[in-house]
């Protein structure tokens, strides 16, 4: 089932606060993130004199029980320090299911819409960015976009994959196609590359690739020559600027783990069908935009 979730913050360093609920919630069992919005800065709603918050809302696949869903929320909540004092007061961190699938529960724990979602502009703007078929109307509440959301780093993904999404065999790429190479290579020149270690070792010498910045994600490499090495998807948003244009190459574990922060794949498909061990992730959650044909594969832009 799809589930949208609002996420708020107004005590300690928010947006760091809500980037980690968002990493917590996705990296439960039986989860999957599909997308994330924009952050925006909010007034308190319902209690005066508090901070404004941080307000963002992610969209999320589960086959969990939305009870069940409930207490896997609540329990991510209390590890990032929430303290429930007072109703609707200041707070570390608060997950809500906005909706379900369109479903409707009307039980003690949970009720599903949110009770209040049709009165607060705080969750319906960053509700209506992720989940534009949702009709509704706002009450002109002041709500401003705000930086530290993981897809103002407009992270990019290249890939190159047989018609069955295919990308690699035995640590291999399944393809080097002179053309998608040139591509790649000009797409990417004077940018900053992300991959993982195992891509590392299929580049030349092992080495990083010249003429872009290089940052290699991974938990057991150290120092790099010519890379910035970083252990997490924490450090690495530390780390990225929004400035710069951020490419991520690879491999399926890497295209796994930032693809729901993504904003854009350029897909080169080959037309072949090839044994492969490891595949790109569904691309469901974009839009294909443009194709361009080339002589024995399809470059394929997908956004959001
Ligand atoms: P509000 O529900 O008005 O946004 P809040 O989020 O501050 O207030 P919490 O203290 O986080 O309230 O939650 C109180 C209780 O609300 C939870 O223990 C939970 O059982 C119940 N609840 C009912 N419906 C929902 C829902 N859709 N999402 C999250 N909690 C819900
Ligand atoms: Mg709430
Ligand atoms: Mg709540």
């Amino acid at each position: 089932m799809i589930c949208l979730l609002g996420l708020g913050a107004n005590l300690g360093e928010r947006e760091l606060t809500v980037r980690r609920a968002i990493e917590l919630i996705k990296n439960l069992p039986d989860v999957k993130l599909l997308r994330v919005s924009s952050f925006y800065e909010t007034e308190p709603w319902g209690v005066e004199n508090q901070p404004k918050f941080i307000n963002a809302a992610i969209k999320i696949s589960t086959d969990l029980e939305p009870v069940i869903l409930l207490d896997e929320l609540q329990t991510v909540e209390k590890i990032l320090g929430r303290v429930r004092l007072e109703h609707w007061g200041a707070r570390t961190i608060d997950i809500d299911i906005l909706l379900i699938d369109g479903r409707e529960i009307n039980s003690e724990r949970l009720t599903v819409p949110h009770k209040f979602l049709y009165e607060r502009d705080f969750a319906l703007v960053p509700l209506k960015e992720i989940y534009p078929t949702f009709e509704v109307k706002l009450h002109g509440d002041e709500i401003t976009r705000a930086t530290g959301s993981p897809i103002d780093f407009g992270l990019k993904l290249v890939a190159c994959v047989d018609k069955n999404f295919g990308l690699g065999l035995n640590g291999q790429l399944l393809f080097k196609i002179p053309e998608d190479m040139k591509n790649f290579r000009r797409l990417t020149l004077g940018n900053t590359i992300i991959y993982g270690r195992r891509t590392l070792e299929t580049f030349p010498n092992s080495k990083p690739l010249d003429g872009r910045r290089n940052i290699i994600l991974s938990k057991s490499l150290k120092n790099v020559d010519g890379a910035e090495v970083v252990d997490g998807i924490e450090k690495l948003f530390d780390t990225l600027s929004t400035t710069e244009n951020n490419f991520v190459i690879g491999g399926a574990e890497i295209f796994n783990e930032l693809i729901p922060y993504a904003t854009e794949i350029f897909l080169s498909v080959v037309n072949a069908e090839v044994s492969a061990d490891v595949f790109f992730p569904s691309v469901d959650e974009f839009i294909l935009r443009d194709t361009k044909t080339f002589n024995n594969f399809e470059l394929r832009r997908y956004t959001r």
